[in-house]
């Protein structure tokens, strides 16, 4: 048969990295990207890209760790060469802090991200409302440039972008063999997936340039996260919450959240405000589907619901989904093999 034709659909981190892992795969696929928004119109544009798992708790663990695990592998290749800076990927160090002792000491992820280990006395009186922490280096993601040299990559070979609201799969049929649906929290709408519901995440994005250290509390509601220029404070958890607008009274919570774990944060400058809505579910969407109309199939491969933690697993996901449109290509091969006897 001629070269399979793929389409995928979303270009968040989620799309992006998925046609680069399909590519690589199979290098002789026709790869398409269509999507309503690119960056930095993205949910992933307004991540603060740590990579610090969020527990899903639909998806076994061993197969969240080997997620992450090739997540962090990938970009720590991409901080060890000359594409770090464009790419946006560095190592950060920080604290998580606890105000309790947590039931768990050691998360699933301690021994994928470097030199985790319990905090000092020391270390705690810089928190003295919270008794307990874990230190540890980690790496970042700053989003938009990583959007933008995935976007890049993928020019580079051959895969067209274009800018398109799909309404239903099917649209694509005639066009291509397969479409992968990345769709973010878009598949709600484009696949009527129930399971899938917005979690509003409020951050603030500010220009503080002393901050090098990120502080995570350990529940995850209140964090500052320093990037290469611009550090991200957050947040808020708002479950089945669909509003883009930013709330005056949650910034205004979240600066006095985050001043009070670092006060030097007071001086910092250019506040910007942003909102994004995380695609959450029991466990992220990674599986086949034949759909059929009559005696016409459409294969589709789902990759979407990566809910707080995206940018945590987006390569093991794309990598895995990369291996089910492999699938999806071998079937078409050998019905069009059956169709010539
Ligand atoms: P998106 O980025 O939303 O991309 C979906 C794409 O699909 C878009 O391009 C959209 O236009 C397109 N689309 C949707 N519907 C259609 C349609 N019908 N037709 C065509 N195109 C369509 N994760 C971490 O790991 N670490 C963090 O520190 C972190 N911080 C976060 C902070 C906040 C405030 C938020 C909101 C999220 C955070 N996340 C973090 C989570 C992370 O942002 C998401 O898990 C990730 O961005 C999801 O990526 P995605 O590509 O699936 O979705």
């Amino acid at each position: 048969m001629a070269a399979p034709k793929v389409a995928v659909v979303g270009a968040g981190v989620v799309g992006l990295s998925t046609a680069l892992c399909i590519l690589e795969a199979c290098p002789s696929c026709s790869v398409a990207v269509l999507s309503e928004q690119f960056s930095p119109n993205t949910t992933s544009d307004v991540a603060a890209g740590m990579l610090i798992p969020h527990t899903c708790p639909g998806t076994p663990i061993h197969v969240q760790k080997q997620w992450f695990k090739e997540t962090f592998t990938y970009l720590f290749g991409i901080c060890n060469s000359a594409e770090a800076s464009e790419a946006g990927i560095h190592l950060v160090s920080g604290w998580q802090i606890f105000k309790n002792t947590p039931k768990e000491e050691s998360p699933f992820w301690s021994d994928v991200v470097l030199g985790f280990r319990p905090m000092s006395e020391a270390e705690l009186q810089k928190f003295p409302q919270h008794r307990f922490g874990q230190a540890f280096t980690t790496l970042k993601c700053d989003c938009p440039p990583y959007l933008l040299w995935l976007e890049k990559r993928l020019k580079a070979a051959g895969v067209q972008m274009h800018t398109r609201k799909v309404s239903d799969l099917w649209e694509l049929h005639r066009e291509y063999n397969i479409v992968v649906n990345c769709a973010g929290i878009g598949a709600h709408q484009l696949v009527g997936d129930e399971q899938l519901f917005p979690i509003r995440g409020q951050v603030l994005k500010v220009h503080a340039p002393w901050v090098k250290n990120f502080i995570r509390d350990g529940d995850g509601s209140t964090y500052i996260y320093p990037g290469i220029h611009r550090v991200t404070l957050g947040g808020t958890r708002e479950k089945h919450n669909w509003s883009l607008s930013p709330h005056p009274g949650t910034t205004k919570d979240i600066f006095d959240r985050c001043c009070s774990l670092e006060p030097s944060l007071q001086g910092a400058q250019d506040v910007k405000v942003k909102v994004g809505l995380r695609p959450s579910r029991q466990s992220v969407r990674l599986n086949r589907e034949v759909l059929s109309q009559g005696a016409v199939k459409l294969l589709v491969v789902h990759n979407y619901g990566h809910g707080a933690g995206g940018f945590s697993i987006h390569r093991g996901t794309a990598q895995e989904a990369a291996r089910l449109v492999g699938e999806c290509i071998a079937a078409l091969q050998g019905s069009s093999s059956r169709a010539k006897l």
